[in-house]
């Protein structure tokens, strides 16, 4: 299997280059099609390539012909190099063959014989509730483990399937569109206010975190980078280390991506609107390093907050539940939904007495502070800052201070105040 992704890999790569040369003016870069022509004779011309799964090779240039048009849709943009070690998998095409339906589950006919048009589909063989067997070209029956989703469904019928492995684990997935959840239809709505303490605040007073690493989990990874460090260069003890830490550093973003599903599916289920507050991921985690010239401040504390930003998996949760949800949720713009009362909608800095805590300095109002805010978020407000009172009219001393244009940045990068 290591050989078809090395294969793939070339394949794919010879594809990138093809491409990136590429300029206008000059002849169009090759189709799929020439391409395919191609690669039949780079197979007769080079023994070693010719020695390997055709099929593989070939579905490396679909999967790039694929990813090339879809380059402004995909969110991943040009198709780009992959790497031995990183980017290790490849496509198998199903070899059984099953009568093609329409969308209404009619049989699709061939317009001229009349015969029922056939699909390739992929085999799959179920050993028991846990495990099931599927046949990769050149290795015979695989077996594998079902995935939680998996486990009590009947099996897909997939075209194709996808090998990958990656940090010491070898994955088999079968791509298919699940059906959308269907929407409860009670009319509930619901705010989540997505944080560092706590991964999601919901509008009806649930909290939900994120599982991570435990401390002793971590203190394992921090031994396991000692003992690499120290290891000899090249030596099996160094790689045996990297492999151990690269193990845990899984553990942890699969325990992170089982969160987001169950939680996702949870909400797709529970409401028939999901509102989230709108953040920019990517300019919250932008580092604070600065130049040479202009050296940032605090740059510790921001790259560790970065770090717990990334690991709450906001934007997977986000994705998760547009996909079981289409067009049942919502991004609400985030600025002030922690700084506004939700009873009056009074925005106040001083409201947000501690990280946890909120009494409105209007009203009186007194509620957590992230209950708070995802109930501004469940509201569909806190993007447009009230119109400022006078002073003495909200007899509240900072009244007469004009909020800043963006949210208050918090005193101290530890203490986040989203
Ligand atoms: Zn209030």
């Amino acid at each position: 299997m290591l050989t078809h992704c090395a294969h793939a890999r070339y394949v794919w790569n010879l594809a990138v280059e093809q491409h990136a040369h590429w300029r206008p003016g000059r002849r169009s870069a090759p189709s799929f099609a020439e391409q395919c022509r191609q690669l039949t004779e780079a197979r007769r011309e080079h023994g070693w390539l010719g020695a390997g799964n055709a099929d593989v090779q070939q579905q490396a240039l679909k999967d790039f012909a694929r990813a090339k048009s879809a380059r402004f849709t995909s969110g991943f943009g040009e198709p780009t190099w992959r790497r031995k070690h990183v980017h290790e998998g490849f496509r198998v095409i199903g070899t059984g063959r099953v009568p093609e339906c329409h969308a209404d589950g009619s049989p699709k006919l061939n317009a001229r014989t009349g015969r029922p048009v056939m699909g390739r589909s992929v085999v799959v063989r179920r050993l028991s509730r846990r495990w099931a067997q599927v046949r990769v070209p050149g290795c015979g029956w695989v077996r594998f483990r079902l995935s939680a989703r998996g486990k009590g469904a009947e099996l897909p019928g997939a075209k194709t399937f996808r090998v990958t492995f990656r940090s010491g684990r070898w994955h088999v997935t079968f791509a298919v569109v699940p059906d959308p959840v269907p929407a409860p239809g009670t009319g509930g709505v619901v705010g989540i206010d997505r944080g560092v303490t706590v991964t999601a605040a919901l509008s009806d007073g649930r909290m939900l975190n994120c599982s991570q690493l435990t401390v002793r989990e971590r203190a394992q990874i921090r031994k396991h980078q000692r003992r690499a460090a120290r290891a000899r260069k090249g030596s099996p003890g160094k790689a045996a280390a990297y492999a151990k830490v690269a193990g845990l550093r899984a553990r942890e973003a699969m325990r992170r991506k089982d969160w987001c599903e169950k939680t996702s599916t949870m909400l797709a289920r529970t409401y028939d609107l999901v509102r989230f507050e709108k953040l920019n991921i990517k300019t919250m985690t932008r580092s604070a390093k600065g130049t040479v010239e202009q050296p940032g401040q605090n740059v510790a504390q921001k790259s560790g907050l970065n770090r717990s930003i990334l690991a709450q998996g906001w934007g997977l949760l986000r994705q998760r539940t547009g996909h079981k949800a289409p067009g049942r949720v919502e991004d609400v713009p985030a600025p002030y939904t922690s700084l506004r009362c939700s009873a009056c909608g009074w925005i106040d800095k001083n409201s947000r007495k501690s990280q946890a805590e909120f009494v409105c300095s209007s009203c009186g109002f007194t509620c957590n502070a992230d209950t708070n805010a995802s109930n501004n978020v469940a509201a569909g407000q806190g993007g447009i800052p009230r119109p400022r009172r006078t002073a003495g009219a909200g007899g509240a001393t900072t009244a007469t201070r004009r909020p800043n244009a963006r949210e208050p940045q918090p005193a101290r990068v530890g203490i986040p105040l989203f």
